[in-house]
């Protein structure tokens, strides 16, 4: 737990934009350099190194070449051989040894080991044909053997090349790492220079690239407190998508509050009406001494229609509530279209009867379709009901089924009061009523239309409207025959 606690603020830098910044530019700065710098110093020394031993070796070989022609081996008093080593030795910072066949010291330029045996592995080796060289980094020092070679006639006669001797050398490589270290120096300060910039640069560039989204967050916070109607679109491409987003969302909601105001509102005035209208109905009763009887029941009957007007509200409102849901829940199964409206006629032909409507349907063919049979009925009732309700005496309603390859069609026609064109784009918007005192006369909420149509989205059909003034209105209900359920939402 210790440990999670203490790497969890660590990790939460990684959620940090300008901390991001700054490590990627350190990293994509710096490393390069850093890798660049160890890799030249490495192929610097091992070329440096390498050099001095073609060197020594290519004078050395002449040495040797030296040896085997004179008798040295044999008579290693040779005071301009052993010159010529010491000279080679001094030039180079080394020593020397020459050592015979049999192994032994014949001449050391250190003057250590004249007349001592080698018999190591590397000296062995190089008796048997092995160039041998070896270079001690953290020592630094070479160590390397020259072959003293004879051939044929010289030796045994037997016209083999013979190795008779070895000039076993090493060298110090000293003033190849004093020049590391040199070049090192002045890389370190490059290094710190480089350290410095590419610091400064990244934190630069961490706040220039970040600057716009703290203006967007600015804005944001304005626009969250009221300061400002909308976010500012500025910046670079990306930030100002961003801003056009919020925008528009912002908008939505906003439209989306205003309506639910205006629905908040609306419903709390129709509520609130026929509660006023019982009260002062039954004020007017109580302020009175000895009402007759019949004012009495008069009055109680008004109270008893404002009864169920706002029964009929609340009853409508819970209708729309219920379908305004995300997710209505849609029962569907195969409906016979036909018999759905002989019954919706059948029910509303006392009402149409009372103002002398003809209400007719024809059926022009026979229809089965998938459809929420409750649904449907509640919204192709409300477009008779209006037909009926919004008409004259003597009026009519004519109801048409019919159907193509994929849809039927119901239109409702009635010879009805009509509906101002200015008005045609506001029927389906709840609550709205053409003429809200004659509509209070007929009775209604507003809300018939905003459920029926809702009703028929569901089914994803679609309503048209026709109409004339004083003449009729003409309703088009368009429903597929086959449901497709809406994708499901993630
Ligand atoms: P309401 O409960 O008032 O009938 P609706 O939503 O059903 O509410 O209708 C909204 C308004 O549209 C009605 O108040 C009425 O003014 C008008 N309207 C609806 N249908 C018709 C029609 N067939 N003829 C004339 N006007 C209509």
């Amino acid at each position: 737990m210790a440990i999670i606690s203490r790497i969890k603020p660590k990790l939460s830098l990684l959620h940090n934009y300008q901390f991001i910044i700054v490590l990627l530019l350190i990293i994509f700065g710096l490393t390069p350099a850093f890798v660049l710098e160890s890799t030249i110093l490495s192929r610097y020394e091992e070329r440096a190194v390498s050099n001095r031993i073609v060197n020594v070796r290519t004078q050395a070989d002449i040495l040797a070449r030296g040896i085997s022609n004179s008798d040295y081996l044999k008579n290693p008093e040779d005071n301009v051989v052993n010159a010529q080593l010491q000279q080679l030795a001094t030039f180079y910072d080394g020593r020397i040894l020459v050592v015979n066949r049999d192994y032994r010291v014949v001449y050391d330029t250190y003057d250590k080991s004249t007349g001592k045996y080698i018999v190591s592995s590397d000296v062995m080796q190089s008796f048997q044909g092995t160039e041998y060289s070896y270079h001690s980094r953290s020592d630094r020092y070479v160590e390397m053997t020259v072959p003293v070679i004879v051939s044929a006639g010289q030796g045994d006669g037997s016209g083999n090349i013979r190795i008779v001797g070895l000039l076993v050398i090493s060298f110090s490589t000293q003033s190849v790492a004093d020049s590391m270290e040199s070049i090192q120096r002045s890389a370190l300060v490059v290094k710190i220079i480089l350290i410095f910039c590419v610091l400064g640069a990244a934190v630069l560039a961490g706040f220039m690239l970040l600057r716009p989204l703290r203006t967007l967050r600015r804005s944001m916070e304005a626009y969250n407190d009221g300061l400002e109607d909308v976010v500012a679109e500025t910046g670079p491409r990306e930030i100002r998508g961003i801003a056009e987003v919020f925008n528009r969302i912002a908008a939505r909601m906003k439209t989306l509050d205003d309506s639910r105001q205006e629905f908040v509102s609306n419903v709390s005035h129709e509520l609130k009406t026929p509660i006023t209208s019982m009260k002062v109905l039954a004020e007017s009763l109580l302020s009175q001494e000895d009402v007759p009887v019949e004012l009495y029941k008069e009055f109680m009957q008004d109270i008893a229609a404002e009864v169920d007007r706002e029964s009929t509200i609340i009853q409508d409102l819970l209708e729309m509530v219920r379908m305004d849901r995300t997710e209505v829940q849609m029962n569907i199964v195969p409906v016979n279209i036909n018999e759905l409206l002989e019954a919706i006629l059948k029910r509303l032909a006392p009402i149409a009867e009372k103002s002398s409507i003809e209400l007719v349907l024809y059926s022009r063919c026979q229809v089965v379709a998938d459809a929420d049979e409750v649904k449907l009925t509640l919204a192709l009732s409300n477009f008779i009901e209006n037909g009926i309700k919004y008409n004259k005496e003597n009026g009519y309603v004519h109801v048409t089924l019919d159907a193509d390859y994929k849809s039927f069609i119901v239109t409702v026609e009635d010879s009805g009061i009509g509906i101002p064109k200015e008005d045609l784009g506001q029927i389906f918007e709840r609550f709205f009523r053409v003429d809200k005192s004659h509509s209070r006369e007929i009775g209604g909420t507003g809300l018939g239309l905003a459920i029926a149509r809702n009703a028929i989205l569901l089914h994803r059909g679609s309503v048209q409207v026709d109409s004339e003034v004083g003449k009729g209105t003409t309703f088009t209900i368009q429903i597929p025959l086959t449901y497709v359920a809406p994708a499901p939402q993630k």
